[in-house]
């Protein structure tokens, strides 16, 4: 096989392994699967943020039980010197008992309302962790039957690359470069021809006459003047 042979066919390995990778990914479990995975994603951001709302919870909990034994343990000793007091100092730690009374009111309304609260997160919690596991199961299934759907496409790509590897190690050194650099920059499609002596089979344009002109007195393997891609002007075969 000639070099410009050789490209020809190396344009069709391209198309036909672009056109696999494209099926690849229009696999309908494919998109389902980014799908379950972003949903897995967004329950991970949520479950963190209730976590979080639930260790301010117990924090808020315990610092106003710790509040509460300070004052009961002041209400106490208030208590105890009253019995020895005089009517003034009697009648002030009264109205300190009071006060006191009515922050442990508050402290207690508040804790059960926290309870009430951490309870809720609690459930949220528990509800995330089911609909993460339906979630994950979910994802095993779409991956398993991912595989079943793909393993055709990805043989064929194997086949088409051995093929690739098998035309490239034909070409000369530098044609090869020549190339893989015009691959690199026309979207892994690389090489085209002159189809019917006047059209460019990689960008699909109908090239002006001087254009022709210019290939028809210039190499076997020249350059595409619109896309760039190497074009094979003609082969040997
Ligand atoms: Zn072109």
């Amino acid at each position: 096989m000639d070099a410009g042979s050789a490209l020809i066919e190396l344009q069709r390995i391209d198309v036909e392994i672009l056109r696999n990778r494209k099926a690849l990914e229009k696999i309908p479990e494919a998109a389902k699967v980014a799908e379950v995975r972003g949903r897995l994603k967004e329950l991970a951001r949520r479950t963190t943020k209730i976590v979080g709302l639930l260790k301010d919870q117990e924090m808020a909990c315990r610092d106003g039980q710790e509040d509460r034994e300070d004052l009961m343990r002041r209400a106490h000793d208030l208590e105890r010197e009253n019995a020895r007091a005089d009517f003034r100092r009697v009648r002030d730690n009264n109205a300190e008992l009071d006060r006191i009374a009515k922050r442990v009111e508050k402290i207690d309304y508040d804790a059960e309302k926290a309870k009430g609260e951490i309870r809720r997160l609690h459930d949220l919690l528990d509800q995330s962790q089911k609909i993460k596991e339906a979630l994950e199961q979910r994802e095993r299934e779409l991956l398993v039957a991912f595989r079943d759907s793909a393993k055709s496409l990805r043989e064929d790509l194997g086949t088409l690359a051995a093929q690739r590897e098998t035309c490239l190690a034909s070409l000369a050194p530098e044609l090869r470069e020549r190339y893989a650099a015009s691959c690199k920059a026309h979207g892994a499609v690389g090489a085209a021809q002159l189809d019917g002596g006047t059209t460019c089979t990689g960008c699909g344009m109908q090239l002006q006459p001087s254009q022709i002109d210019a290939l028809r007195v210039g190499p076997d393997i020249s350059t595409c003047p619109v896309c760039g891609r190497l074009l094979v002007v003609r082969t040997h075969a």
